[in-house]
C-alpha cells in the first residue's frame, strides 16, 4: 500500500521544478531571440573589419537593452516578466500599445516547465540536474535553428564538452569511452553524409552546425543512440516536410514544384529524437515512485 505521505513531496519537488522550468525558459527565451542577433552584429563587424572599415560599436547583449516591446518599444513591467503570468494577465497583448506578443514566449515557459517535470520522474540527483542543463540547451538550439537556420557554436560546442565532462563516469552514457567514441562518430557521420550529398548533387544537404550538434548529443547519450536519434530525426523530418508540402500544394493550387523548394532545419527533429531516445530508453528504470503512481487506481 502507497502511503500518500510519500507522494506528496514528490508531488511538491514536480510542481517546484515546474516553477524552475517556466523561470528558466524565461531566459531561454532571451538567447533565443537576442543570440541570433548577437552573432549577426559580431559578422557584420567581422566583415566591415575585413574591407577595411570601422565596426560600429553595439551594447546589445543578453542583459542589455532591458526586456522591452517591440512595437512601442516601452520597457515592459517587472510584473509582466513572470513566467506563463505575464503573458495570461497581459492577455498576450503589450501592456502599452496593445500589439500582440508572440505565444511563442509562454509556449517555450511551458515546455521547459513540462520537459523538466517529465526529467523528474525518471532521473534524480546529479542526472537530473544534468538532464535540465541538457533540455535547456536543446530547446535553445531547436528553436534558433527553426527560426534562422543556424546551430551556434556558442551553444553547440559548450554542449558538447559538458557532455563529456557529465559522462566522466558514465552516468548517461554508461562510460566515458561510450561518449567520445559518440561525440566523434556523430560528427563524422552527418560529416561523411554532407560531403556524400554534395558530390552527387552539388548541393548543400545540411550545415555544420548540424554535425557539432548530433556530437554533443551523443556526447551525452553515448554513441549506442547514434542510430535510434538519427532514425527519430529522420521520420520527424519527413513527417514534417510531407505536411509542408501537402500544406502549400493546397496553397499554390497544387504547383508541387515550388513545394518541394521548401529548405527545413535538421536541428529541432535532432534535438526533438534526442529527448524521445533519453525518456524512452530510461522510461523502463523509471523511479519508484513513477510505478507507484501508476499502480494507485488498483489500490
Ligand atoms: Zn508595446
Amino acid at each position: 500500500m502507497i502511503d500518500s505521505i510519500e507522494i506528496l513531496p514528490h508531488l511538491v519537488f514536480e510542481i517546484l521544478l515546474f516553477i524552475l522550468g517556466g523561470v528558466i525558459g524565461s531566459f531561454l527565451n532571451v538567447v533565443i531571440y537576442r543570440l541570433p542577433i548577437m552573432l549577426q552584429h559580431k559578422w557584420e563587424n567581422d566583415c566591415a573589419i575585413l574591407s577595411g572599415n570601422e565596426p560600429t560599436k553595439s551594447s546589445f547583449n543578453l542583459m542589455y537593452p532591458r526586456s522591452h516591446c517591440r512595437d512601442c518599444l516601452k520597457k515592459i513591467p517587472e510584473w509582466a516578466n513572470i513566467p506563463l503570468i505575464g503573458f495570461l494577465i497581459l492577455k498576450g497583448k503589450c501592456y502599452f500599445c496593445k500589439a500582440k506578443i508572440s505565444k511563442c514566449y509562454p509556449f517555450v515557459e511551458l515546455l521547459t516547465g513540462g520537459l523538466f517535470v517529465i526529467a523528474g520522474c525518471y532521473f534524480s540527483g546529479v542526472l537530473l540536474l544534468g538532464i535540465l542543463l541538457y533540455i535547456s540547451f536543446v530547446i535553445c538550439l531547436v528553436f534558433i535553428d527553426y527560426d534562422n537556420f543556424i546551430l551556434p557554436d556558442e551553444l553547440t560546442l559548450p554542449l558538447l564538452w559538458l557532455g563529456l565532462l557529465f559522462n566522466i563516469h558514465g552516468v548517461l552514457s554508461g562510460s566515458l569511452e561510450n561518449a567520445v567514441i559518440g561525440a566523434a562518430l556523430g560528427y563524422f557521420v552527418l560529416w561523411s553524409i554532407y560531403w556524400g550529398f554534395k558530390l552527387i548533387t552539388k548541393k548543400d544537404g545540411m550545415g555544420y552546425g548540424d554535425f557539432k550538434f548530433l556530437a554533443a548529443i551523443l556526447a551525452w547519450s553515448g554513441y549506442q543512440a547514434l542510430i535510434p536519434v538519427t532514425f527519430i530525426a529522420s521520420i520527424l523530418g519527413i513527417i514534417y516536410f510531407v505536411i509542408i508540402i501537402i500544406s502549400d500544394k493546397i496553397k499554390t493550387s497544387g504547383n508541387i514544384k515550388n513545394a518541394l523548394q521548401h529548405h527545413i532545419p535538421f536541428g529541432p527533429f535532432l534535438g526533438l529524437a534526442s529527448l524521445l531516445f533519453i525518456f524512452l530508453a530510461h522510461s523502463f528504470e523509471s523511479s519508484a515512485w513513477l510505478k507507484d503512481f501508476l499502480e494507485l487506481p488498483n489500490l
